[in-house]
């Protein structure tokens, strides 16, 4: 049986301190071949998480878009993203089948699955974890201007993201939910790979519709705040009339679309920069034929 190798990637962001400290702890209390499945582990931005910060030139995860015609050469992150795939990649010197990439947020999201498009392995890893846990799944695609994420650069991947938990603070308690994630995927993994599997029909995602930026003045300032109905209640549907934002005055600005929406990274810090006050979703219900799982390896 040929041998597998999953690689587990921790400090893409290098301000997200909680998985990195995770999979240092993981690494030494589990052997690194299980199953005949190898375990490799990376920090994403060794020099971000070195100097506290989330990336050095531009952002690590929208930096694996090899078709865009990258002119910034010179950025650490391209080169890093790069060195990652030449290394790692399916054609790299050391392959790997699978990407996992731990990330934490600032917003209230607690723990879920970010899927980028509708990859068929990419739907049975989820659903392996959304039928243990009933974790929420974020299927994030069709936005142009939020692309080249790094497990799209694998075969098959996910994020993992928890939250909240400020930027460079360590929180026993998403460490704890990282190594229990782990833990399970491992298991789960090696059911997967022995046949093991029977999933539900079918899965519930909440797929990425776009983004909507704070209200700001002509010169670009912010000039409200998320409503205080409306922060921290990710995953909380949005309908027709409800506050989104408030300003000085008090003035409210409500949400004016006809369909629900269902909000994720409200007030994410890192976003901030990227003129996102919060992103939304509508849900859908995918099928799934568990033959996907029993193909996987
Ligand atoms: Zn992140």
């Amino acid at each position: 049986m040929t041998l597998k190798k999953i690689l587990i990637v921790s400090g893409t962001h290098g301000n997200e301190i909680n998985p990195v400290w995770a999979v240092n702890q993981f690494s030494k209390q589990n052997s690194t071949i299980d199953h005949n499945i190898e375990y490799k582990y990376i920090i994403g931005n060794p020099l971000a998480y070195e100097r506290c910060c989330r990336y050095i030139d531009n952002d690590l995860n929208r930096s694996f878009n090899f078709n865009k015609n990258n002119s910034n050469i010179n950025s650490y992150e391209i080169s890093r993203a790069n060195f990652l795939v030449e290394k790692f990649g399916v054609d790299g010197s050391d392959p790997c089948e699978i990407a996992i990439d731990l990330h934490t947020t600032t917003a209230n999201m607690g723990t879920s699955i970010v899927m980028y498009g509708r990859r068929e392995k990419d739907f049975c890893l989820a659903a392996l974890l959304q039928n243990k846990f009933g974790l929420p799944i974020y299927l994030h695609e069709k936005d142009e201007k939020q692309t080249g994420f790094l497990v799209e650069a694998w075969p098959c991947g996910l994020v993992i993201e928890i939250g909240s938990v400020g930027q460079n603070l360590y929180d026993p308690k998403i460490i704890n939910r990282f190594l229990i994630i782990m833990n399970s995927l491992r298991d789960e993994i090696n059911k997967l790979k022995n046949n093991q599997i029977i999933l539900p029909k079918s899965l519930i995602v909440y797929v990425h519709q776009g983004s909507i930026d704070y209200p700001r003045e002509k010169n670009g300032n912010i000039n409200a705040l998320i409503h205080p109905e409306r922060i921290h209640q990710d995953w909380k549907p949005i309908k027709k009339g409800y506050p989104l934002f408030i300003d000085m005055e008090g003035n409210t600005k409500t949400y004016k679309g006809e369909d629900t929406i269902w909000p994720v990274f409200i007030g994410e810090v890192a976003y901030k920069e990227k003129n996102i006050a919060m992103s939304y979703t509508k849900k859908e219900v995918i099928n799934f034929s568990n033959q996907i799982c029993v193909d996987f390896f």
